[in-house]
């Protein structure tokens, strides 16, 4: 970017992802247009807050004005709409990079994946937010001035648009700090140069906003319009979180949602409450209705904002949330904190984790109410954010057994991994004589319901839960009981189904152990170096054999996700087990000359069944198709 005399016009063009948000937006919110009065409104207010936390500082930014306030025009000949703030402004560097590029982390990636087809894409413009951008719905020229505050009138900033691929840019004069955005309307959108229309609009959208929204007086004086140069505030002006619970409505709560979310769709729930004692704030927390796009990035943006008794502090404040809570967005106001707390001094307040936990535990209730409560509004929370809660188990020792009680699992009670279970919903169904939570873990929901280690648990009635997804291994690692009962892989160490079985049964399995010993000593020396153990099982009903880890080793899902992720692991190597009742293996018992070929297909296929991949697959296929032909008689 060439940057020569100061004033000197530039016409430069826009990042990519900006061309095609742009397309796309313009298509797909066509028909919800008068969100742009919203959007814009939202970032003057966020530009004021900006400024009255940077003046805590720096009295001086105020440059003798410190009301801070949106104004709201428009011009019927010119047919244009501007909405002006006096809040913090902007440089020609943050221009350029606030109006022409997007700075979030994971963008083009998530723009990669956009297929073309408008009806889809549109949906996922949901995940992304629209901001300043969307005064291109109903503007074909956008033009913006700024200057930030405390730097010199001839610093102004003049960008202009009409939203094809480029901007133009230029350095201007501008007497007042702030920022003034000029939408020059589309052909059809004049319904909007209307001071009822427009009032209306903002009194829906943005009634909620903290700082006055100003609009010239109206009156009609022999059936015309007068507009006075006396100014009145149209919304209310006050912080919503501030005001008692019942003199707010449902809707103000959500439209304060897409204000303080940036999401232009409604929350799926919140939580509003003043928290005396100790330390005392207001906290007003939201469930957004679809995660964002940028949740499995490192860095992406926590949502709740700091304030300190009303006055903005800062955004993304991560320590107010546990990072498993990242969806969670909303206010926290803070009556105690001091007003030039810092992020480095909110890392190590106590005061601050106070208010995390409080945050914690009352995110924790609005989950536990909507689980109760409102079965289909939770399973929605958790289709969308299920992944990033289960992060808790591991992450949260404080709140494990809560955050357990949350997890919704796959089972073999259900037939489709959609239909999900609690843990204490399988506990109420637990047999008796059954003292422990079973579950296996696998690489896909079919891998999960057909592997043979659930054969002697389809036989019994006992329900096992299927854990598919790669944060299960880690869940699994970290909750070892809830409600006092533990929980046990199907394919870990020796099958222990306590009293669940029987004293026959028990009997039946000491003599097949004798019976088959000398069988299972001899697959032991043909399998050697695959193979820690061999024994007889009465975990398979159906199948030959299985393979599964010793009590203390790793699981075999778990060694294979390490191995794709490109960690070292120790190599351990598994038990295999045989069914003692299984034909296959009953020939195995007699077979003398081909004995170690037969050994070998037991094992890979024990090995497949499971998911995992074979070190030798061609010679495995050439000695099944022997065996096959060996059989048939050839
Ligand atoms: P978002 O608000 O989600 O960050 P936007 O596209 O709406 O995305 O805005 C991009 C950035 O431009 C904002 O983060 C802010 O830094 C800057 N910006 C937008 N409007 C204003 C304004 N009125 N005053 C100062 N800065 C602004």
């Amino acid at each position: 970017m060439t940057d020569t005399a100061t004033n000197n016009r530039e016409t430069l063009g826009f990042q990519a992802e900006v061309k095609q948000l742009l397309q796309l937006m313009i298509h797909s919110l066509y028909s919800n247009r008068e969100i742009f009065l919203r959007e814009l409104i939202s970032n003057a207010a966020d530009a004021c807050d900006k400024l009255r936390f940077e003046a805590l500082h720096n009295a001086s930014l105020f440059e003798n004005d410190s009301a801070l306030n949106i104004r709201i025009g428009y011009d019927t000949a010119a047919r244009t709409l501007t909405i002006s703030d006096n809040g913090i402004g902007m440089s020609r560097d943050e221009v350029i990079n606030n109006l022409g590029t997007i700075a979030k982390s994971g963008t083009r990636e998530f723009f990669s994946r956009l297929s073309g087809d408008q009806q889809k894409d549109a949906n996922l413009i949901g995940q992304f937010g629209v901001g300043f951008y969307s005064s291109f719905i109903v503007a074909d020229r956008v033009t913006v001035t700024t200057r930030r505050a405390g730097e010199k009138a001839d610093q102004g900033v003049h960008w202009e648009s009409e939203g094809g691929g480029e901007f133009a840019i230029e350095m201007v004069e501008k007497a007042a700090r702030g920022t003034t955005i000029t939408l020059h309307l589309r052909e059809g959108q004049d319904d909007l140069l209307d001071g009822t229309k427009i009032r209306s609009m903002i009194r829906k959208y943005s009634d909620h906003i903290v700082q006055p929204i100003l609009m010239k007086k109206e009156e009609w004086v022999d059936q015309k319009l007068q507009v006075q140069d006396e100014e009145e505030t149209v919304n209310q002006a006050f912080a919503l979180w501030a005001r008692p619970k019942n003199e707010i409505t449902e809707e103000q709560y959500k439209e304060f949602y897409k204000h303080v979310g940036h999401d232009f769709q409604d929350p799926l729930a919140w939580a509003h409450a003043r928290v005396e004692g100790y330390q005392e704030y207001t906290q007003l927390l939201y469930i957004p209705g679809r995660a964002p796009f940028d949740m499995w990035e490192r860095d992406a943006k926590h949502g709740v904002k700091l304030y300190v008794r009303r006055v903005f502090i800062m955004d993304d404040a991560t320590q107010l949330m546990p990072r498993y809570m990242r969806f969670v967005r909303g206010v926290v106001d803070s009556s105690n904190l001091p007003l030039n707390v810092s992020r480095e001094i909110l890392q190590e307040s106590k005061d601050i984790e106070a208010i995390r936990t409080g945050c914690t535990k009352k995110v924790l209730g609005l989950l536990e109410d909507m689980s109760k409560n409102d079965k289909e509004k939770y399973t929605k929370f958790w289709g969308e954010f299920g992944r990033v809660l289960k992060e808790g188990i591991g992450e949260d020792s404080a709140h494990r057994e809560r955050v357990a009680g949350l997890l919704r699992l796959a089972s073999t009670h259900a037939d489709t991994p959609e239909e999900t279970v609690s843990l204490a919903d399988y506990i109420s169904r637990m047999k008796e004589g059954q003292d422990k939570i079973y579950y296996i873990t696998a690489e896909s929901f079919n891998a999960a319901k057909n592997s043979p280690h659930l054969e002697v648990f389809r036989k019994k009635g006992i329900e096992v839960l299927l854990l598919t997804e790669r944060i299960d291994e880690w869940v699994v690692t970290n909750l070892q009981e809830f409600q006092g009962k533990q929980l046990a892989s199907v394919a870990k160490g020796g099958l222990d189904l306590g009293k669940l079985e029987d004293e026959a049964e028990k009997q039946a399995q000491e003599k097949d152990a004798g019976e088959f010993k000398e069988l299972t000593d001899k697959i032991k020396a043909s399998l050697t170096g695959r193979v820690k153990e061999v024994r007889v099982t009465h975990r398979l009903t159906e199948s030959p054999a299985c393979l599964v880890a010793d009590d203390n080793d790793m699981n075999a899902n778990l060694a294979r996700l390490l191995k794709a992720a490109g960690q070292k692991i120790p190599v351990s190597q598994p038990i295999l087990e045989i069914n003692p009742k299984h034909p296959v293996v009953l020939r195995i018992k007699v077979e003398e000359k081909k004995f170690d070929d037969w050994a070998s297909v037991l094992f890979d296929q024990a090995l497949l069944a499971e998911g995992g991949k074979l070190d030798d697959p061609a010679s495995f296929v050439k000695r099944v198709n022997q065996l096959m032909l060996e059989m048939s008689g050839s």
